[in-house]
């Protein structure tokens, strides 16, 4: 799979200076066993520092709470009386994230990519789901910057899980711990959280372009970075 490492440089530097480095991050990487490896790069005009596209996206879901059902939250198995409905696993958590990210990439919602009538999704990990968004995003060119989820419930705790749950989801997506942050809370025991009917969840996220970092080097320097003649030829 195709890993996108976002470097950023104010430093200004001559084109053959760049494209030397290109060269040696390119071997570096190789070196380091990390198969194709492309190097992208942004430059801006002299006096003018263009603005960087930052892209956020919002999500929200809700999940009844039944007998004879486990509880799933951020890819955790809950010990509790209860879990949650839902033709998937019903991890509330994940879907609100999901929707977030997808909400953020123009992509859509959950609903549009795992329909709940498709039967192959029946019971299915949302972990499996959001990996398969994580893919969708980095196909699309998006790198996440960030995650922030609550997740309103009444009870049970959830503090002693939280750490797992973000966990789970930065390992899923490729992020650091520093990226996803998962929070919870209770409504004071009013509406539908309150009584116990449901859980919900809310989250935001923050996506970044890797187009933002690219420029299409065979218009400026038709051989290519240091000769490589890849693009060109490509083009
Ligand atoms: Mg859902």
């Amino acid at each position: 799979s195709i890993r996108f490492i976002p470097v950023v440089s104010r430093v200004r530097i001559s084109l053959p200076l760049l494209s030397k480095l290109c060269k040696m991050f390119a071997e570096l990487f190789r070196y380091h066993n990390h198969g194709l490896v492309i190097v992208t790069v942004k430059v801006f005009k002299q006096s003018k520092v263009r603005r960087m596209t930052m892209r956020v996206g919002i999500g929200y879901d809700v999940h009844k709470l039944v007998e004879n059902r486990a509880l799933i939250l951020g890819g955790v198995e809950i010990p509790w009386e209860k879990g949650l409905l839902g033709h998937s696993d019903a991890d509330v958590l994940l879907h609100a994230i999901m929707d977030a990210l997808l909400g953020a990439a123009a992509l859509g919602d959950i609903g549009k990519h795992f329909p709940d009538t498709d039967p192959k999704y029946k019971g299915i990990s949302s972990i499996k789901l959001l990996e398969h968004v994580g893919a969708l995003l980095e196909e699309n060119g998006y790198a996440v910057e960030n995650i922030d989820a609550v997740v309103i419930a009444q009870r049970p705790k959830l503090l002693p899980y939280i750490p797992q749950m973000a966990e789970n989801i930065a390992k899923t997506l490729g992020l650091e711990k520093n990226q996803v942050n998962v929070k919870a809370t209770t409504e004071e025991g009013l509406g539908f959280t309150g009584s116990g009917e449901g859980i919900s969840s809310q989250a935001i996220c923050s996506l970044s372009s890797m187009y933002d970092y690219s420029v299409d080097m065979t218009k400026t320097h038709p051989t290519g970075c240091a000769g490589c003649k890849g693009c060109t030829n490509k083009n």
